[in-house]
């Protein structure tokens, strides 16, 4: 079997442990990515991550629930989305801050502050969960602390994506000089990533009811494993897909359909994300188009055939359009489940 390392500690939140593992079957020998194994996480781990995984609790949704409306939290939280806006609009790059075109500029820049202070109210949101509410008829104010938490993560999370508006324009004209219309297809793609960022970062990258593996449970280390991909998606990116076994390699841009699936169903259920675009799967797996994801613990148990959310779980990705979703009693699916678009 793979010599595996030991899965480095998630570094995120702190999540309870899970209920006492059952020991796990051994992991398949080292010559299955060659024979044709339909997917690399059949096999599991045992201790380190894995104790950490799926472990949110029902209460976590709740939590969020109670998370003011982003937008109303007063003065401090106010004066730092403008903070944040004024210096992405002033980092734009010089073919759009000296463009003659003076309606294509004011909506680059009007894109750019209303992407700011979706991701700096997206951080604060995140920063204040579980704040206790104000008094009636009071308006919640958010702290320093809570405005300065959330500042740092928008630095490091959805900051990123808002500030790659130049980093776009020059994927988009290549060698050629910036063009209005190289601007307007910049700025596409500026406003899908950036919204796809937010909804990302506050919906599945830190959300309480979703882990993310940072390995492959295959014991292959990339940049493609579920927690990167997340976090390329926050700062703006395409995705890596896995260049092992049966995968192609290179990266592939984010499927919304799929994110917005994951952030409704963390709405009722807590799970554990194994592998979204990465990993080796069967030939031609829609994980290599970031069309699926699977998920190997549910509710705070491994996804089994005894595991009482496991059924609920896949009807509800069906309802959410799934085209193909497969679980205990399917080949290779006996420990996860897989659910594609
Ligand atoms: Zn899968």
């Amino acid at each position: 079997m793979p010599d595996f390392q030991r899965p480095r500690p998630a570094d995120r939140r702190p999540a309870p442990p899970l209920p006492p593992r059952r020991p796990e079957r051994p992991a398949n020998g080292p010559g299955r990515w060659g024979n044709g194994a339909m997917n690399d996480h059949v096999e599991q781990q045992q201790g380190g991550a894995a104790q950490q995984g799926g472990a949110a609790q029902q209460g976590g949704a709740a939590q969020q629930g109670a998370v003011p409306a982003a937008g109303t939290y007063g003065a401090l939280a106010t004066a730092a989305r403008t903070t944040v806006a004024t210096a992405a609009v002033a980092a734009l790059p010089a073919a759009v801050r000296d463009s003659t075109n003076a309606d294509l500029k004011a909506r680059v820049e009007a894109a750019v502050t209303a992407a700011a202070g979706a991701a700096f109210d997206g951080c604060l949101a995140v920063a204040m969960r579980g704040a206790p509410a104000p008094a009636a008829g009071q308006a919640q104010e958010a702290t320093q602390a809570q405005v300065a938490a959330a500042r740092t993560a928008y630095d490091a999370g959805p900051g990123v994506a808002v500030g790659k508006f130049g980093q776009y324009l020059d994927e988009v004209r290549g060698q050629a000089s910036a063009t209005d219309a190289h601007v307007e297809s910049a700025l596409t793609r500026y406003t899908t990533r950036t919204a796809r960022s937010v909804r990302a970062y506050t919906g599945i990258q830190q959300s309480e009811n979703v882990e993310l593996l940072n390995f492959h449970v295959s014991g292959v280390r990339d940049q493609a494993n579920a927690a990167q991909n997340v976090e390329d998606i926050v700062a703006g990116e395409k995705i890596q897909v896995s260049a092992y076994g049966n995968a192609p390699g290179g990266s592939v841009e984010p499927d919304d359909t799929v994110l917005d699936a994951i952030i409704s169903l963390q709405r009722t259920y807590s799970f554990r994300i194994t592998e979204l675009a990465g990993g080796s799967h069967s030939r031609n797996s829609a994980h290599y188009t970031a069309d699926a994801f699977d998920v190997d613990q549910l509710d705070g148990a491994g996804v089994t055939s005894r595991n009482r959310s496991v059924a609920g779980f896949m009807q509800a990705c069906r309802d959410l359009g799934a085209s193909l979703v497969l679980g205990p009693g399917s080949a290779g699916h006996d420990t996860h489940v897989h659910a594609e678009w």
